[in-house]
């Protein structure tokens, strides 16, 4: 989910730091490697940090906490700004005035956020891994989010203000923390071709 459309991903091709089409004596030179194998997340500037967003909309599924024990699960039922059709935040400028326990993704929040999906591009930095073979950044494609089986697309229940607490607790899934069969290759297996989220666990107290 991400939520809005407003930033596309830059593609290969249209990354500065990527371009490198000669080397000093006119031989073809190695392409430069994509920002975010050199660059780390906190030296990113905007328009890098918001690419690296999939618009998975995993993120933005309602999640519960257990009082006791501090666990997180997610359930299929979305945020109530989520835009089902479009897989997006329906006000991603606004969301933290609209959603008052929406999380905004800094490089801080993300070295300390346990719930965010393994596949989320943020997680798998931090953890010093690269981008899989299907974020938009690598395949050039932001279909093959979809393709790969990361987005919520078709997947959700419907959203949080039309769920009670005990129906959410039966709206209980695995999906969003797992990976899809097939989708755990990189790009750089691969040799193909690259927003910030409002993410918000909301509390279940028992
Ligand atoms: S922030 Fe991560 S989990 Fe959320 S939509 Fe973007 S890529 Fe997916």
């Amino acid at each position: 989910m991400s939520r809005t459309p407003e930033k596309l991903p830059v593609a290969p091709s249209e990354n500065p730091v990527a371009a490198s089409p000669q080397g000093p004596c006119g031989e073809p030179a190695a392409p430069a490697a994509p920002f975010w194998r050199t660059t780390p997340l906190a030296a990113m500037n905007t328009e890098q940090w918001e690419s690296l967003c999939d618009g998975c909309g995993r993120c933005c599924l309602v999640k519960l906490e257990d009082e006791e024990s501090g666990a997180i699960a997610y359930t299929d039922v979305a945020c109530r700004l989520f835009d089902v059709e479009g897989c997006g935040c329906r006000d991603y400028a606004h969301r933290s005035e609209q959603v008052e326990d929406c999380v905004r993704l800094t490089p801080e929040a993300v070295a300390t956020l346990s719930w965010l999906p393994p596949t989320c591009a943020y997680r798998l930095l931090q953890e010093g891994k690269d981008l899989p073979f299907w974020h938009p950044l690598v395949s050039g494609d932001r279909e093959s989010v979809r393709a790969a089986g990361i987005s919520v697309a078709g997947r959700v229940a419907g959203l949080e203000d039309q769920f009670g607490v005990f129906e959410l607790v039966e709206r209980l899934v695995n999906w969003p923390v797992r990976w899809p069969r097939g989708a755990k290759g990189t790009g750089r297996a691969t040799g193909s071709g690259q927003r910030n989220a409002g993410k918000r666990p909301s509390t279940l107290r028992r």
